[in-house]
């Protein structure tokens, strides 16, 4: 998928948005929604995703849009901060497959980084939805 691909409206995270297919959410308001990645980095990483936005990657997005989308990226955050206490945050971001990106809704990724934890590659190992779930409770609970 080129970085000038069309939006395609079926793709996982809109059927997501659209309660088409389940997602262990930690946050949502009109403009975004935070849910926990099933195919984690580090314990707690979790992506924000733009309701209103019909983007595939970051350089389609209108840049008013960006802007209120980027204030729920911090929150959350903020929120993954308070929760699980790392000792670092990547935010991080890919545009075309080619640079990575294995998903074609506009989305941030938020992985907290423990000094000493393994980063896992990208998209890589299934988590186990259970552990998955208590992480989300801790966040949602500091969002
Ligand atoms: P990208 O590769 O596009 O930057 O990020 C897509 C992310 O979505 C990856 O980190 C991948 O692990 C995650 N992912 C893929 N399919 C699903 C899914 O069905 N549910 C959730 N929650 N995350 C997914």
């Amino acid at each position: 998928m080129s970085l000038s691909a069309p939006y395609d409206p079926n793709n996982i995270f809109a059927r997501i948005i659209r309660g088409e297919l389940p997602a262990i959410k930690v946050f949502e308001d009109d403009e975004a929604l935070a849910f926990m990645d099933i195919f984690p980095q580090s314990e707690g990483h979790t992506l924000v995703i733009p309701k209103k936005i019909r983007a595939t990657n970051f350089l389609d997005a209108d840049p008013a849009a960006l802007a209120i989308l980027i204030a729920r990226v911090q929150r959350v955050a903020k929120g993954v901060a308070k929760a699980l206490n790392p000792d670092g945050i990547r935010v991080a971001q890919f545009n075309g497959a080619p640079a990575g990106q294995t998903v074609f809704h506009l989305h941030f990724h938020i992985i907290p980084i423990f000094d000493g934890a393994e980063v896992k590659r990208h998209a890589g190992e299934k988590a186990d939805m259970a552990v998955l779930e208590a992480l989300a409770e801790k966040i949602r609970a500091a969002i």
